[in-house]
């Protein structure tokens, strides 16, 4: 369990990276060149990146938030209600920290 969460945390931080970092492609620097006064593709481009990495940061933090739970012993416990996490959610995402009717109200 706890592996697992520490793998998925890492590939995260990953993903994370690799999305803020965006090391500058020479390819798409040259096409970008082409259509100079154009950057309408680019920032249409940047703000799904940025949304992808807030996406990935929330689901990062709920993993981290799962590890501490693991160590307090509360893990599979709701954070908000305290109820019972099923089963099915937390195999579905092992770092489910709420209940599927507190996730929903989140
Ligand atoms: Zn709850």
């Amino acid at each position: 369990m706890r592996t697992a969460l520490e793998e998925r945390r890492a590939g995260l931080q990953r993903e994370i990276g690799a999305l803020t970092a965006r090391p500058r492609d020479p390819v798409a620097a040259v096409s970008f060149g082409k259509r100079v006064g154009d950057g309408t593709t680019e920032a249409v481009e940047r703000l799904n990146t940025v949304g992808a990495a807030q996406g990935l940061s929330a689901m990062l933090s709920d993993v981290e938030r799962a590890l501490v739970k693991l160590d307090e012993g509360t893990y599979g416990a709701c954070d908000r209600c305290g109820a019972p996490i099923s089963a099915e959610r937390l195999e579905a995402r092992l770092w489910s920290v709420l209940c599927v009717g507190c996730a929903l109200k989140r």
